[in-house]
């Protein structure tokens, strides 16, 4: 049996919060008693039924425990264990939602409002909306990589034309330059200040297919004038694009030379100034709460994948949990800002193992907020109000160079498990074969600096893997890798649409013209978005087995990638109902 103890999983402070209020009405819990003197034993039981039976009294109908943790096992030296998790069924208890329905946004979700409208198989296409003035959010979806909110050579209004509806941005380069403080005194945010608000000129020329107008309201408002109305906050104006900002705890600790990580948070020293500075999950949040993104990520205890160190791993899955717990209270805008928590866990999926305890442990916080809402006690009630429903969930702690094996398999646990009506966020995932097999177990959006980072070294992307435009074969005039088209004349992009040749490219490349690296960066990204959304359109119609036939049929066995379909695939594909070996109806 899996075993932890609560001091683990929860703070002093959040302990009494979230577990005596749940655990004294599950009446059915087993508990042990130690053996020793009958006095021992009495103190003991009576300490226990303190905890368990704690003052106020809430209808045992509105608190029900997670599924996991159902068979609890509670025992006096404050462990606990639990068994198995329930079957997975994606259809369950999921309400499909028409294409155009209009978002709703209450209580228990102010700031996201997640439809899914199809299913096929365990691949979901759904849409997520935020109350911002941003564009609704198709999933499956990718989120390019914009470190200081916009990527590297586009501008604001190609974003969105490039149909690009959220990008990420670093809280941690944010915060060296020019300050998130200033983002907001000065800015009133990150979206005015990088220029993402809609111009009065603008229209969105190439709306989704299902796009839906989402504004609160149709005035358009200057950037100027929201310089002028501080209280605005953005929330009046049309957004190009949303926006999703990480901890800055990664970049931290994968910049910093040395780092140590305590209970407070993150010691590291600056790369910038040499000093030693202290990231606590409170400054995470208030850096983020500044720069006021649509989603924002709490603190988590990262440790790289292929560490062989198991008593970290269990240390800082559990120290995740406690430290959402402080994010969740220094969240000063739960009404506008989603807070996403990140499973951790390595990539131990064993029974009652680190991934399991790591969404038992969510699962609980949100089962706590969703049902207290509704409680008549009082202490729940004040509880209730800084606290909201867990919007959406990210996986953490892969891709880190860890096996594909163990990758898929971590990934494959987490969808069986999360809660199928909010969104599921991957973390630092975006090579397009990835995309393709974890959408097919159940991941809904994405995030990578893959697309841009390798536009920046002249590849370009395509079903068939990646175009190196560097190479000689494309230089111009060359027949070999067909100099005189462009990268593919399907793309919408500036580049393929405009008829530059990969010639062209190739010659622009070798002359270290930046127009390069911009239209491949276009590209690139013009790819990935109509990659999730021919994957969404296929999810939509049923047929997303099809898809990922003919997308595994083009991307192995292509001039660029000419090898046999890895093993890890075809498991993972299994694993989600997708066998590519019967192609007799399709091809
Ligand atoms: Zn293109």
């Amino acid at each position: 049996m899996p075993q932890a103890n609560l001091s683990e999983i929860y703070s002093p402070s959040f302990h009494l919060d979230y577990l005596e209020a749940t655990l004294r009405l599950n009446s059915n819990m087993k508990r042990k008693f130690p053996t020793g003197s009958e006095d021992d034993q009495k103190d003991e039981k009576k300490k226990q039924e303190e905890v368990c039976y704690a003052p106020e009294i809430i209808k045992p109908e509105l608190l029900e425990l997670p599924s996991e943790l159902k068979y609890i096992d509670f025992q006096v030296n404050g462990a606990a264990s639990w068994g198995k998790c329930a079957p997975y069924n994606p259809q369950r208890q999921l309400r499909i939602s028409a294409l155009n329905e209009k978002p709703v946004f209450n209580e228990e979700s102010p700031a996201l409002c997640f439809y899914v409208h199809g299913i096929d198989g365990r691949a979901r296409a759904a849409t997520v909306h935020f109350p911002n003035g941003g564009p609704p959010v198709p999933t499956p979806r990718f989120m390019p990589v914009g470190t200081k909110g916009t990527l590297k050579g586009v501008l604001p209004d190609e974003i969105a034309n490039m149909k690009c509806p959220i990008i990420l941005a670093n809280t941690y380069h944010l915060e060296i330059q020019p300050g998130t403080e200033l983002i907001n005194s000065v800015f009133n945010g990150l979206h005015n200040f990088m220029g993402g608000m809609m111009p009065s000129s603008f229209n969105l020329s190439a709306p989704q297919p299902d796009q839906i107008v989402n504004h609160e309201t149709d005035n358009k408002t200057d950037i100027e004038e929201s310089f002028k109305n501080k209280n605005i906050k953005g929330r009046q104006q049309r957004r190009l694009y949303n926006l999703l900002t990480d901890s800055g705890g990664f970049q931290m600790v994968s910049l910093a030379s040395l780092s140590v990580v305590t209970e407070d948070g993150v010691m590291f020293k600056s790369p910038y100034t040499g000093e030693n500075m202290m990231l606590r999950p409170e400054d995470s949040i208030r850096c983020q709460n500044d720069i006021g993104a649509d989603v924002i990520m709490q603190l988590d205890d990262v440790v790289s994948s292929v560490s062989v160190n198991e008593e970290r791993f269990r240390a800082a899955t559990l120290r995740t949990l406690r430290w959402y717990d402080r994010c969740v209270k220094a969240h000063r805008a739960p009404e506008r800002q989603n807070l996403f928590p990140i499973m951790q866990g390595h990539l131990d999926v064993s029974k009652g193992g680190l991934r399991e305890l790591c969404l038992a442990g969510f699962k609980c916080r949100d089962q706590f907020n969703n049902s207290s809402s509704e409680g008549n006690s009082k202490k729940l009630k004040h509880t209730m109000s800084t606290r909201k429903r867990i919007p959406g969930f990210a996986i953490g702690g892969l891709a880190g160079g860890e096996n594909k094996d163990d990758f898929w398999k971590v990934i494959d646990h987490a969808c069986r498990h999360l809660p199928d009506d909010r969104p599921r966020y991957l973390m630092g995932v975006g090579y397009p074969l990835d995309l393709v097999v974890c959408t097919a177990l159940g991941v809904d959006m994405y995030d990578c600096v893959y697309p841009t980072r390798t536009a920046r070294f002249g590849v370009a992307l395509v079903d068939e893997g990646q175009m190196k435009l560097k190479r000689h074969e494309f230089a111009p005039g060359n027949p070999v890798g067909n100099s005189n088209v462009p990268i593919d004349t399907e793309c919408p992009c500036e580049a393929c649409s405009r008829g530059v040749s990969r010639g062209r490219l190739h010659a622009l490349l070798k002359a270290n013209n930046p127009i390069a690296v911009q239209l491949l960066t276009q590209h690139n990204v013009t790819y990935m978005m109509g990659l999730v959304s021919r994957m969404r359109e296929s999810i939509l119609r049923k047929e997303f087995h099809v898809f990922v036939r003919s997308f595994m049929k083009k991307h192995f066995s292509s001039k660029y990638n000419n090898v046999q379909v890895p093993e890890w695939v075809k498991d993972a594909l299994n694993a989600a109902g997708i066998s590519l070996e019967s192609r007799t109806n399709e091809s």
